[in-house]
């Protein structure tokens, strides 16, 4: 490509980038938009309510609602409940509850599938009278068995040429309860030898005595779900139908379907990759098995990536919008790094929540030079890389609660904590230098001893020497008693995500309870999802369960580090 002339050389650089940013979905929109072929835009998401949502899901829902955005359109929520057989009232309010908080916008657009029975039934109708359709009586395997495979052509069904009549009588039997499950179906009639085999004359009704969820018992015939989804969206006059790539060997049905049942302006199909993440579980089948067998804490268990588990966990919807922004969308599937998640929402919380110290795993240190039974209030920086969020006042006295690791009687190299003879920075306190340690029978280190030195506080402006470590601290007597959780990945997919049997390889460290940790009197009020950095151990949620009032447990969203970077 030829270089742009000096001048114009940043701005052209630059909407070439935009342009090559645009993902290749937004270049069929913008293609279709200007080529007249719709003229706004409408997307939707629409989930089966036959499980919870997860993080593959999200990415689905921003994509569409943010494309509607993008482009000033409509974003549609749609439940697909065609198939009576799984879906359950419990997952539909888990899934609106996942929508709105992950703040896709459907206003007042949420429909059900199932209202639209009616027309389904009556395209069906036409199609039967446009002689598109016949009623068939073979058995579900005999239309198995006359399908074909990718080699053999299929074989036309003995009853493909019933007259229009006939099926139109036998095709009103079904739906008024005549037959049995499975005796007849309805089936397009399109082309037996296609080499595409979902065009070898799909069933697209079929006969079920089953209670619906939304509808009852109104109706004992059921539309399959290549004949019912094309029609859900010429209905909602959806233009771009975003789905995932395992239909898109089904697009000249969806094509076929809306152009025979003659929709006027009809939707189009745009398939796209799935999200798959790494040492995760996403599969159904797996986290129901770890649901029942009790080694997960329900559905919401925050080693999980169910929407509803990455909230409990403590993940923001900032932070997933930032994680599918940066993933894209792809046309081959792949699996993104869990890290990046990670990354994501470390990210989203750096400069948003305070800094607060917590012990995890304590012990005590005493200030043997620390007036006994005084009590001083000091004004720490809420966050240090944002004066915005302004400070507040941490209890300080004689007995303090440090992290075991933080001192060492016989220190490596480069330690730069506590141990004997060295000198540290308490956190918005003063300078402290080790005298020594008590211990118990094993050896144990019990007791921390140090003396401070009163000119070093914090914020008085001394400069007379520096300390090479900080530490953070707990006063005993105002310290919060508090559990804390810390989570690992459910399965490490280097060492093998299933074994030999085809059951899942768990990780045996996936939780830690630790329930021995003191943190500042002011975390005592943390309300359910209040979310917080502990300073050196991480970002921690307040459990949304298993939490009581004055006494909340935490969750670990994510630690301060992690060695995977972004390529920039
Ligand atoms: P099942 O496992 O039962 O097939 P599903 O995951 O396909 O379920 P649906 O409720 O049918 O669930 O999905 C709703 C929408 O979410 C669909 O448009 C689907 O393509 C999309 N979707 C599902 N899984 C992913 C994923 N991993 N990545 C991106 N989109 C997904
Ligand atoms: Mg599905």
């Amino acid at each position: 490509m030829e270089k742009p002339v000096e001048m114009a050389a940043g701005t052209a650089g630059m909407a070439e980038a935009a342009e090559s940013s645009k993902n290749f979905i937004e270049q069929e929109i913008e293609k279709d938009l200007a080529e007249g072929v719709y003229d706004h835009v409408q997307t939707r998401f629409p989930p089966e309510p036959n499980g919870y949502l997860h993080i593959g899901h999200a990415k689905s829902i921003l994509l569409n609602y943010g494309l509607a955005k993008k482009y000033g359109g409509k974003f549609n929520f749609r439940f697909d409940d065609t198939n009576p057989t799984k879906e359950k009232t419990e997952f539909v309010e888990s899934i609106i509850e996942d929508v709105k908080w992950l703040g896709a916008d459907f206003e007042d657009r949420l429909f059900f599938a199932s209202d639209y029975f009616e027309t389904m039934y009556e395209c069906a109708v036409l199609l039967i009278k446009k002689g598109k359709a016949f009623v068939c009586d073979l058995s579900a395997d005999e239309i198995k068995a006359y399908r074909g495979d990718f080699t053999t052509p299929g074989k036309e069904s003995p009853y493909r040429n019933r007259s229009v009549e006939e099926n139109l009588k036998l095709f009103e039997e079904m739906k008024e309860g005549k037959y049995a499950d499975g005796e007849k179906v309805l089936r397009a009639k399109i082309d037996m030898a296609s080499p595409n085999i979902n065009m070898r004359d799909p069933v697209i009704y079929r006969v079920a005595h089953m209670t619906h969820h939304n509808t009852g018992d109104k109706w004992c015939i059921y539309p399959m779900y290549d004949f019912a989804h094309p029609i859900e969206d010429a209905v909602e006059h959806i233009t771009h139908s975003i789905c995932t790539l395992e239909f898109e060997d089904h697009r000249p049905l969806y094509d076929w379907v809306v152009r025979e049942c003659e929709f006027e302006n009809p939707p189009r199909q745009i398939e796209f990759a799935k999200l798959y993440l790494t040492n995760v579980v996403t599969g159904k089948r797996y986290i129901k098995k770890l649901v029942e067998d009790g080694i997960v804490d329900g559905w919401d268990d925050p080693r999980l990536v169910s929407i509803a588990a990455l909230r409990r966990r403590g993940y923001t919807p900032e932070s997933i919008q930032k994680f599918v922004d940066l993933v894209g969308v792809a046309k081959a599937n792949s699996s993104v790094d869990y890290a990046l998640l990670e990354y994501c929402i470390r990210e989203d919380l750096k400069l948003k929540k305070p800094r607060m110290m917590a012990v995890l795993d304590p012990v005590k240190l005493v200030i043997d030079n620390y007036p006994e039974g005084q009590t001083e209030m000091l004004t720490v920086p809420n966050n240090t890389e944002n004066e915005e969020l302004g400070s507040r006042q941490v209890p300080f006295s004689r007995v303090l609660y440090i992290e075991r690791e933080d001192f060492m009687e016989e220190p490596p190299k480069k330690y730069f904590r506590l141990f004997p003879g060295n000198e540290v920075r308490l956190f918005g306190a003063y300078f402290v230098t080790c005298t020594g340690c008590e211990k118990d029978a094993d050896g144990n280190v019990t007791v921390v001893h140090a003396t401070y030195d009163p000119e070093t506080k914090s914020g008085s402006g001394f400069i007379g020497r520096k300390v090479k470590g900080t530490i953070h601290w707990v006063s005993v007597p105002t310290a919060e008693k508090v559990e804390c959780r810390l989570y690992e990945n459910i399965v490490d997919e280097e060492k093998g995500k299933l074994n030999e049997d085809g059951t899942l390889n768990l990780n045996p460290n996936s939780l830690t309870v630790l329930k021995n940790c003191y943190v500042e009197p002011a975390l005592k009020d943390a309300k359910a999802y209040d979310s917080f950095q502990f300073m050196r151990s991480g970002y921690f949620c307040v459990d949304s369960k298993d939490s009581t009032e004055n006494a909340p447990v935490f969750n670990r969203i994510v630690s301060l580090k992690s060695s995977f970077r972004l390529e920039k």
